[in-house]
């Protein structure tokens, strides 16, 4: 069975893209073929005077290409061939002399706006779930079918660079202001709008051109003010990738190339630079992390009876300091789950339901949700110094001090209130699973929940079942993670758990470098140089000395002399220098920003930085360090 399928309004055909047995459109090369015959059929029906595509899937319009079928390409001229074979097809859906209109409901990805870019009017529905952009910098490439050509061309370089080079895409109001879209409509009248467009189009009536703006005109028109914005462009991507991810500065060329010499010419060199980075090393990576990412969200880390898996719509957050006011917010934000707070200090409780709130506004401010939905949600949250409320909870994650003993206590307060199906789950940094259950009456339930700080941002959660922990309950925990919109891991209890378990001994090996004498200055710059956001002694300012130092000592306890960390950090905590919060650390801060490195520290510890070793070395140490 076809893909693609042809009704007729009048003169309009309208062709039906529903990719059989997939959930997703997406463009396969067999897709592409019927593609040609068809539109070389409906082009020489001399009946037909004009074409609208739709989709027939739910929420999906083009997904873009199939991603299977690309890994499969091995050599880079045969990656650009395959690009320039796509792009033929474009050209000659833009050439027809019978106007294409797509109507475009749901995701429009990649080769789908391709596609779309390539038709002569585009109508969207205003429904969120339509969204548009070209994600291919995400995957190490570039738009290879015409993208980098035809967006520039409508809706300017510095819009279209913009999407581009961050891969993100953009609702339907959105594209609509951008004048990627040419009209939005209600999903109901999507079908109806397109027909209409496309009678309108075959009658000869032009699309509306944009009036270009002032800034539009300086900028995205003039040769001169294009050279700007190349120039700004690939600084800020060199800045960005610091020279480790070759797609931006490729798409950069592509569009530029174009602007200058053509589409035609424009076309040759984005298909070049598309077949060059197809087949290179950093794309195969990130597609592999784009498949292990989409595998892991179909997988609960343990064999489980989905119907065991409960839904969590209330939940407690016991202990609403740092921690368990940023885990409250993203709970009430992004899972839309009631949740209340229980401290023993009512400052704290107060505050964890306004950083609650805060974090809403701000939502709203970012479009993410609306007036009504913050309305609703800020009324969802409240809090107490008791357990008031707590014998309706589904799940409860507990924030209170890292210490076994006040952990234990609040479980056994807990199992006291809370229904003998919620799940009760534990922040813990350092504190084995099976200790913090033990004494549990039911401690099938409790399991650990490790979030990392600041928990509002940081896309990781790691979800620890203890040695008595039931698998619906890890799976529970799991489902609640990915609902709260966390890339969420399952993992054994053991120390360190897998993200501190990999840092500790790169942090500690950076320890002994310095105290071996290199600076400061050396080991961040190696390590920044290397790809991380931060070197690991910024890291260790940031996270907080004394942090650092009591993880150190868990460490060494749990793994013996080969994690025995240098014995003069604490000298640092002793002095008062913790880090960032205290305004000095390894660095000074002023007002909250970070300063040069504090040559005080050089004697509190007893060093003194003589040569340094080469960047690479230092690299080396560390990164093996973490690997082993
Ligand atoms: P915090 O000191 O900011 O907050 C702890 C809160 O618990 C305080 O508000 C305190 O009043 C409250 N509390 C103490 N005993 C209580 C009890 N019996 N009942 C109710 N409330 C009680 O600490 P934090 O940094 O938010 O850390 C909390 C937990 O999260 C710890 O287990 C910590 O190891 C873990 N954690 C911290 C980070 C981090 O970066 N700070 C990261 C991951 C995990």
């Amino acid at each position: 069975m076809g893909a693609l399928t042809i009704d007729r309004e009048d003169d309009v055909a309208v062709v039906t893209f529903d990719l059989p047995g997939e959930s997703v459109n997406k463009f396969t090369a067999r897709v592409i073929e019927e593609f040609e015959a068809t539109f070389e059929h409906l082009g020489t029906d001399t009946s037909v005077s004009a074409i609208v595509v739709l989709s027939g899937k739910r929420d999906i319009f083009i997904a873009g290409a199939d991603i299977e079928e690309f890994v499969s390409i091995q050599t880079r001229e045969e990656a650009e061939t395959r690009s320039r074979e796509g792009q033929t097809i474009m050209n000659r859906i833009a050439d027809s002399p019978k106007p294409v209109i797509v109507g475009v409901h749901g995701a429009c990805l990649g080769g789908g706006l391709e596609f779309a870019l390539a038709a002569h009017y585009r109508v969207a529905s205003d429904d969120p779930k339509t969204q548009l952009g070209l994600p291919e910098v995400q995957l190490g490439l570039i738009p290879g079918l015409g993208g980098c050509q035809r967006l520039p061309r409508l809706i300017g370089v510095r819009a279209a660079l913009d999407l581009i080079l961050t891969g993100k895409s953009v609702r339907s109001q959105k594209a609509l202001r951008l004048g990627l879209v040419d009209e939005l409509v209600p999903q109901s009248s999507l079908r109806e709008t397109a027909i209409r467009a496309a009678g309108r189009l075959a009658r000869g009536q032009r699309a509306k051109k944009r009036r270009p703006g002032l800034m539009n005109l300086m900028l995205d028109r003039n040769p001169l003010g294009r050279r700007i914005v190349f120039s700004q462009a690939r600084k800020t991507a060199l800045r960005q990738t610091k020279g480790h991810y070759p797609a931006p500065l490729a798409a950069i060329e592509a569009v530029e190339h174009g602007l200058r010499h053509g589409l035609t010419e424009g076309l040759k060199r984005e298909a070049q630079l598309f077949g060059g980075l197809a087949v290179g090393d950093v794309s195969r990576k990130l597609v592999q992390l784009f498949f292990a990412t989409t595998a892991l969200k179909k997988d609960y880390g343990v064999d489980v009876d989905p119907d065991a898996i409960q839904d969590v719509r209330r939940v407690g957050v016991v202990g609403a300091g740092f921690m368990g006011a940023a885990i409250g917010a993203v709970a009430v934000t992004r899972a839309k789950a009631e949740v209340r707070f229980r401290d023993t200090d009512a400052g704290r409780v107060a505050r964890g339901v306004s950083h609650a709130r805060s974090h809403l506004e701000q939502a709203k401010r970012r479009r993410r949700l609306t007036s009504h939905d913050v309305d609703r949600l800020s009324a969802m949250v409240a809090g107490g110094v008791d357990y008031a409320g707590f014998e309706e909870r589904d799940l409860i994650i507990e924030a209170v001090f890292e210490d076994l003993e006040v952990k234990r206590k609040v479980v056994a307060e807990l199992e006291e209130v809370v229904p003998d199906t919620c799940v009760i789950a534990s922040n813990t940094s350092t504190i084995p699973i099976t200790q913090i259950q033990a004494q549990a009456t039911h401690p099938e339930r409790v399991l650990g929940v490790h979030f990392f700080s600041p928990a509002e941002k940081m896309p990781l959660l790691e979800v620890i079942p203890g040695s008595h922990t039931a698998s619906w309950a890890t799976a529970t925990a799991v489902k609640f993670g990915r609902a709260m919109g966390k890339t969420v891991i399952v993992l054994r209890d053991s120390p360190g758990f897998w993200v501190n378990r990999i840092l500790a001994p790169y942090i500690n090996e950076a320890a002994w470098l310095l105290v071996e004498g290199t600076s400061i200055e050396a080991i961040d710059r190696a390590m920044t140089r290397f790809g991380f956001p931060v070197g690991p002694i910024t890291l260790i300012d940031e996270v907080g000395i004394d942090v650092a130092e009591k993880t150190s000592k868990v460490f060494h306890d749990a793994f013996g002399a080969r994690l025995a960390p240098p014995p003069v950090v604490d000298k640092l905590v002793k002095a008062g220098r913790l880090g960032r919060k205290t305004g000095k650390g390894f660095y000074r801060y002023t007002k909250g920003k970070k300063g040069k490195v504090d040559r005080a520290v050089y004697d509190i510890l007893g060093v003194r930085p003589n040569r340094d070793p080469k960047l690479g070395d230092i690299e080396a140490r560390l990164m093996a360090a973490m690997l082993n």
